[in-house]
């Protein structure tokens, strides 16, 4: 009992009668740790500073660049980079650098056709034509078609919307014909014909394949499994393959083919994945 007492009575002593003389080395001594504090916190402050500014001038400028320069997606090299690191990088979400350009516009039943949409045609044999800007590599692919001794044709490409109209029509009528009302009528035809403005053929940059050999059926299987392979390489891609129905919401359509560059072909080709999932919408 009496040890602490005298204890606390003790330093409650030193403390008011020696306050002068005790305090002042050790004050000088805290007010030189301070400063020395202070001092490393203002250059840490500097070094973020100057970490900063160097990020802005170099890092910055190469993003831009990048975007500018390259139609590829940098976020595709970072996914195959994300999936071998396992979790040490996030995957990232957005979209690719050229996700806005007109070849990577996404059309389907949740996307219609923007109603200001502007297409410059080019005509080609058999009453059809594509957006001048993919003619080039349209006629590169079936140049290199030809050359393989297949012979392809253009069933169809571009359409306006009363040409999507029409076809939904007929579709319709057909299964009027066959005894289904009205309603069952239309909500089959809706199966098999994508209703006027969520139709990628009114773009401009999709064509239907088949062969002149049509009746010849081994030739037009031909011709399809020469684009599976090789469409890639002129900017086209399978839109709707049979296994990835559920993602673009179509049935398999072996001779449906649109134009993404050849940028984005190849890397939905490697990869084995939809347009959707490409842009980062699935
Ligand atoms: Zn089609």
């Amino acid at each position: 009992m009496a040890e602490p007492r005298a204890s606390r009575e003790g330093y409650r002593t030193r403390s008011s009668e020696n306050r002068t003389p005790s305090r002042r080395p050790r004050r000088r001594r805290r007010r030189y740790s301070y400063r020395l504090y202070v001092m490393i916190g203002v250059l840490i402050l500097l070094l973020l500073l100057l970490v900063f500014l160097l990020s802005k001038l170099f890092g910055g400028g190469g993003d831009k660049k990048a975007a500018e320069t390259t139609m590829a997606p940098e976020s595709a090299i970072e996914t195959t980079a994300a999936e071998t690191t396992a979790a040490a990088i996030p995957a990232p979400t957005a979209a690719p650098a050229a996700a806005n350009e007109w070849y990577l516009i996404l059309v389907n039943k949740d996307n219609p056709v923007p109603e200001d949409y502007q297409v410059e045609l080019t005509s080609l044999r058999n009453d059809q034509s594509v957006d001048s800007r993919i003619y080039p590599d349209l006629q590169a692919m079936f140049d290199e078609m030809r050359a393989q001794g297949l012979s392809p044709m253009i069933t169809s490409s571009y359409r306006s919307a009363e040409d999507q109209q029409k076809i939904m029509d007929n579709k319709i009528a057909e299964y009027k014909e066959q005894g289904y009302t009205d309603e069952d009528a239309r909500e089959l035809a809706e199966e098999w014909v994508a209703k006027p403005g969520t139709s990628e053929h009114q773009l401009g940059i999709c064509i239907d394949i088949s062969s002149t050999d049509s009746e010849d059926s081994d030739m037009k299987v031909n011709v399809w499994n020469w684009l599976i392979d090789n469409s890639y390489k002129y900017g086209f891609i399978q839109r709707y393959p049979e296994d990835k129905t559920e993602i673009t919401g179509i049935i398999n359509e072996p001779w449906h083919y649109r134009y993404v560059g050849k940028e984005a072909a190849k890397e939905i080709f490697d990869q084995n994945i939809t347009l959707e999932e490409y842009l980062g919408v699935y």
